[in-house]
């Protein structure tokens, strides 16, 4: 199915929104992209950039006449958002967004929808640890699924034309409902940078192992937690506080196995450590067939000279874990 949309609208242009505008003006899937954004110097920043045709601190002015409008903010961010553009939505657009979590992203919008607007919510699992407008690229998409979580009274024919517009940028869309999404997320994604905060914090505090060790030998599988965890603070803050019962009940679940495992360590247990480590392994196959993954050694990330000392810990172009 060919797509295309008269006006785009982008409330918040960092790596997502900016992605999406690189990406839909270079399939031909708009006549106009308007973006709207909080400050002036990230509203310059998009401007320099060349990301769209119009250019506003006012999201009710980017808002207007447009027939897709994404919300591409922090979740923290939509309740200012949908109060300031909720008048000025012209019926019959589709109103979707790019967040993190569903359940709580329904919860905050539902409520100040105008009745004719056709409300769509989206999250594509595609990213990297970088924001602001200068970290898009158009191939962020590419062989990365959206996940749509419209509501039942939701026109199928709807929901398959924004489909159509994120085929068109790469992806491959599943839909399925919010609270689902949320426990997928909630363990693909989530729990993993839990633990990646988690564990460089715990390295940060170790006494006995200096700093400067942690940095030599970080390539002994630290590092990949260090990318993970230098991932946008206030982002992931927002995806904490908004998606908890998910991450609580999945996190219920991840210290169970991780005391099974640690008995596992104390008793000696060979014969048990071998056989979840194998069929963890079976896991990370099945994902590198399903091509969410390269097969390359050292999970084919660019090997870089080693940091400066006061160097950034994590500065490579990642290959996209997405919140
Ligand atoms: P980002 O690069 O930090 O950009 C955020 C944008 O939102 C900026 O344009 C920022 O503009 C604007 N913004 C921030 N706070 C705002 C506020 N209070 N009111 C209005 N605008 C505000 O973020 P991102 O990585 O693109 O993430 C955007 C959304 O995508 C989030 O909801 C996130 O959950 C979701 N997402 C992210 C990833 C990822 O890997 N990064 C992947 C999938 C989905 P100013 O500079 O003007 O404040």
């Amino acid at each position: 199915m060919s797509v295309h949309f008269r006006k785009l609208a982008l409330i918040g242009i960092g790596l997502i929104g900016s992605s999406i505008a690189l990406a839909a003006r270079r399939q031909g899937l708009v006549d106009v992209i308007s973006i709207a954004t909080r400050k002036a110097e990230t509203l310059e920043e998009a401007r320099d950039l060349k990301l769209g045709d119009i250019y506003t601190l006012d999201a009710a002015e980017a808002v207007r006449g447009a027939d897709l409008v994404i919300i591409c903010t922090p979740v923290g961010a939509y309740e200012s958002v949908i109060k300031a553009i909720a008048p000025f939505l012209d019926p019959g657009a589709i109103l979707s967004d790019v967040g993190s979590v569903k359940g709580h992203v329904v919860k905050t919008l539902q409520p100040h929808l105008p009745p004719n607007i056709i409300f769509i919510p989206g999250h594509p699992i595609a990213g990297t640890e970088h924001s602001g407008p200068s970290a898009g690229f158009p191939e962020l998409f590419a062989g990365r699924w959206c996940v749509l979580t419209p509501g039942a009274e939701v026109d199928p024919a709807q929901t398959e034309k924004l489909a159509a517009f994120w085929r068109a940028m790469g992806s491959q869309v599943e839909a399925m409902d919010a609270a689902h999404h949320d426990m997928v997320l909630a363990i693909t994604s989530h729990i993993p940078h839990l633990i990646a905060y988690n564990i460089v914090g715990t390295v940060a505090d170790l006494e006995a192992v200096t700093q400067s060790e942690v940095i030599k030998f970080s390539a002994s599988g630290f590092r990949d937690f260090t990318r993970i965890a230098a991932s946008d603070p206030v982002m992931w803050r927002d995806i904490f506080l908004t998606n908890r019962d998910a991450v609580l009940e999945m996190l219920g679940r991840f210290s169970e196995d991780l005391s099974a495992l640690q008995r596992s360590v104390r008793m000696g247990d060979g014969p048990a450590l071998e056989a979840m480590f194998t069929r963890t392994r079976a896991i990370r196959r099945s994902i590198i067939s399903a091509g969410q993954e390269t097969a390359a050694a050292d999970f084919g990330r660019p090997h870089e000279a080693p940091p400066a000392p006061d160097a950034e810990m994590v500065h490579e172009h990642s290959s996209g874990d997405a919140p």
